[in-house]
């Protein structure tokens, strides 16, 4: 293998759209000093915010509570916050590492149940959703659903930022999928940071720029504990997946088309934000794109 970019050290991680060959502790500082150019670049923190952090035991979320410890719990103040959605097999196993975790780290912690806060864990929506298409798939309920108590309870631990662990990929994902099913409403409310309201805090991506496999490079070479052992049992449901194989595709044969994806949302955001009013859900405050936001929506179809 060539030299690192920046020593005479063999290279360890090949970035093909740079290029950029980094050594194991070059590819830690490219990456980490990335993570912090993110939260300037788009102004993410200001002095003495209360970061809550939604962790759900996976990669981005172990990941990013430890850079946000590492480089921001001095200034800033930093809580956990999980949701079990009731998946059996699978959540459960997660939450156990996330709290495993968090408790070593002694901050502030809360775990809420979608059966306690919606009296219906994710098992009672797949009896209703099943394959039936008509009311939607399992995972169109579950988001929304995890947003809202996200919100409901950072509210509550007195947060001015809530922070997810929300990749590239995945952002690069959400764009394609509103771009495919032509949402306008939707891509607008994407990007790294939305704006906050009365009763809605502000989210913060602070991974936004990190690819998916450089987050798990990240995680394996700092040994940050994680659970990834399994899929979650629904999740062969999700449109989502059809979306990833295609743009990894993508990604593999031209290097650089998700930065690239990235940029064109971004250069298009601000007309499409002019153009699709932000509004807030009546009952919840959420963001919205009607007078209900999707998550009140949907609880209403199912009960
Ligand atoms: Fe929820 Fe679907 Fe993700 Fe499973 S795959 S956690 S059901 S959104
Ligand atoms: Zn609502």
């Amino acid at each position: 293998m060539a030299k690192c970019d920046k020593c005479s050290n063999q290279s360890k991680f090949f970035l093909p759209y740079g290029p950029h060959k980094y050594c194991n502790k070059h590819f830690n500082s490219f990456f980490e000093k990335r993570f912090k150019k993110t939260i300037r670049k788009y102004k993410m923190l200001s002095k003495n915010e209360v970061i809550v952090v939604g962790v759900s035991g996976g990669k981005d979320s172990m990941v990013l509570l430890h850079l946000l410890e590492k480089f921001y719990s001095k200034e800033q103040t930093i809580k956990a916050l999980s949701i079990d959605e009731g998946i059996p097999n699978y959540r459960n196993k997660a939450i156990k590492v996330a709290l495993k975790e968090i408790k070593k780290r002694n901050i502030e912690f809360k775990l809420v149940s979608f059966k306690k806060k919606l009296g219906k864990t994710m098992v009672d929506v797949m009896k209703k959703t099943g394959r039936n298409k008509t009311i939607g798939s399992t995972c169109s309920y579950c988001g929304p659903f995890r947003r809202k108590l996200l919100n409901e309870t950072a509210v509550e631990m007195n947060a001015t930022k809530i922070a997810t662990g929300h990749n590239l990929d995945d952002e690069v994902q959400s764009i394609a999928m509103n771009f495919f099913d032509n949402d306008l409403k939707r891509m607008a409310r994407l990007g790294a940071i939305t704006k906050g309201s009365k009763g809605f805090i502000p989210r913060i991506k602070p991974l936004y720029l990190a690819p998916e496999k450089e987050i798990i490079a990240y995680a394996s070479l700092n040994k940050i504990n994680h659970f990834s052992e399994e899929c979650c049992p629904f999740s062969w449901q999700a449109k989502r997946n059809a979306f990833r194989t295609m743009l990894n595709e993508m990604e593999t044969k031209f290097p650089g088309t998700f930065y690239s994806i990235l940029s064109f949302f971004e250069n298009l955001k601000p007309s499409i934000q002019k153009k699709e009013k932000t509004t807030f859900c009546k009952k919840c405050n959420t963001l919205s794109s009607g007078t209900l936001c999707s998550a009140c929506l949907k609880l209403e179809k199912i009960n």
